[in-house]
């Protein structure tokens, strides 16, 4: 029982520290196949990435920032429906409660942006 309760002792503050870091997440949920923030699997699907000009020159502002949050969401660069612009086909794997996160936060996010731009603007 004693080494079981050692590698609880090491597992748990590691657990802490990863919650704050996107890439970690990321990557220890791809090495399990299971999003270490919601405990559900991924789910795989086909993507769109941007094509036209290279995802470096974006500005990807509020997006990416609320991407760190639910690492496991798709990445502002893709869309999960072909259009114009988004036309390379990508396969990604992504968690859904993360996807739905990002969305609720990224709406939220744009919401406020938009009446403090009205406070700004009109006031
Ligand atoms: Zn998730």
């Amino acid at each position: 029982m004693k080494p079981l309760l050692f590698a609880f002792a090491v597992t748990i503050p590691a657990c802490t520290a990863m919650q704050h870091d996107p890439v970690a997440i990321r990557a220890a949920s791809l090495r399990s196949g299971i999003c270490v923030l919601h405990h559900v699997p991924l789910r795989e699907a086909t993507v769109y990435e941007f094509a036209p000009v290279h995802v470096a020159t974006l500005d990807p502002g509020m997006g990416t920032e609320v991407h760190d949050r639910y690492p496991n969401s798709l990445p502002v660069e893709y869309e999960f429906k072909k259009s114009e612009f988004n036309t390379k086909p990508v396969r990604y794997r992504y968690c859904p409660v993360c996807q739905q996160s990002y969305h609720r936060d990224l709406d939220e996010a744009s919401k406020k942006a938009a009446e403090e731009w009205k406070r700004e603007h009109h006031t």
